[in-house]
């Protein structure tokens, strides 16, 4: 193990989420303002079915953040109790508003309810998630006008450190239709560079043998601990994804308690963060990553739609 000045010399620039969110929420809050001087308003309609703690957390920075950059924010609550076909046609509703440029549903749904036929509902050049199968479509030809936020944030975060991507070996670690799938797929377009990306999943015999080889890491798999210190090239770009809440251990590895009693946990990432501190040349640290982005990618999603919507002036 490095100590003291050499830690120092060898530890990771850090990529920070935080900073490179700023400055693209800056941006996007001229292009609103642009974008009201020609008579279009930005909208985001929320629907929530039923109450969530988590999520109410959720709406709450959804809101504040669309309305720091002036996207309009309307949150359109049903009850638990309501039936798919009824959400379906609040969906349907507010596909028909055209003062509706963008549009989010919030999960998780109530249980015997199917996210995905209700998100199919939603207009596709409304769906700012990026999660309708024609947005999906689209990244295989490499366009990604309304793509998945958090592929979207680790790709910005990637671009924020300046890097060739021609050439590359790339390994993304999680083949989810949210992340890994997405952030693959704008990987291989062009205009990205074309670097050549490998995908490890659950089912990959030595995660560590294609870990090893990459000059830039994506880690999404929501395992803390999976990627160490040795299963990453000297010198690599390391963008860890995951959000893993896990109890802090004292030193004999004793759950610390809290004021009532309770284990105190933090929020870590996939990554062995203090090794991998040692080893790459940049990360990306949990929290203060792509979690930022991802809210960001959000608000610039749309922001896209609603330009769209006026015929992409
Ligand atoms: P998921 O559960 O849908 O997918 C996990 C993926 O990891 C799968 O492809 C699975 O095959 C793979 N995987 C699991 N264990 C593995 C192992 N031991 N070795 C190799 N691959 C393994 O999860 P998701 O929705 O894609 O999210 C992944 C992580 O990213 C989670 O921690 C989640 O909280 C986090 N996340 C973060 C943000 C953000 O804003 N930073 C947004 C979305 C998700």
């Amino acid at each position: 193990m490095r100590q003291g000045k050499e830690v120092e010399d060898m530890a990771a620039k850090l990529l920070d989420g935080k900073k490179v969110a700023e400055g693209l929420k800056a941006r996007l809050k001229e292009e609103v303002a642009g974008l009201k001087e020609k008579g279009v308003a930005p909208s985001l309609a929320a629907v929530q079915v039923g109450e969530n703690r988590a999520s109410a957390v959720y709406i709450r920075n959804q809101r504040a953040s669309c309305e720091e950059i002036g996207i309009a924010y309307a949150l359109h609550e049903l009850p638990a109790s309501s039936s798919q076909d009824e959400v379906v046609a609040q969906v349907k509703k507010l596909n028909d508003d055209d003062s509706v440029t963008g549009m989010i549903l919030q999960m998780p749904l109530p249980e015997g309810m199917d996210a995905r036929e209700v998100q199919v509902e939603i207009r596709p050049e409304k769906d700012v998630e990026g999660m309708h199968p024609s947005n999906m479509g689209m990244l295989v030809y490499g366009k990604m006008d309304l793509a998945p936020c958090t592929a979207l944030g680790a790709m910005e975060l990637l671009r924020s450190s300046g890097v060739e991507m021609k050439g590359k070996e790339v390994v993304v670690v999680g083949h989810s239709e949210i992340v890994g799938k997405p952030l693959t797929l704008m990987l291989l377009a062009s205009q990205m560079g074309s670097p050549t990306p490998t995908v490890c999943h659950i089912a990959t015999r030595d995660v560590a043998l294609h870990t090893r080889r990459a000059d830039i890491l994506f880690v999404a798999a929501g395992k803390a601990g999976l990627i160490s210190g040795d299963m990453i090239k000297e010198g690599a770009i390391v963008i860890d994804i995951g959000i893993n809440r896990v109890p802090v251990l004292d030193a004999d590895g004793k759950p610390v308690l809290n004021d009532k009693g309770k284990p105190k946990r933090k929020t870590v990432g996939d990554v062995v963060f203090e090794e991998a501190v040692e080893r790459a040349s940049m990360i990306s640290p949990v929290p203060g990553g792509v979690g930022p982005l991802t809210t960001t990618m959000l608000l610039r999603n749309t922001v896209v739609a609603a330009r769209q919507a006026r015929g992409g002036q």
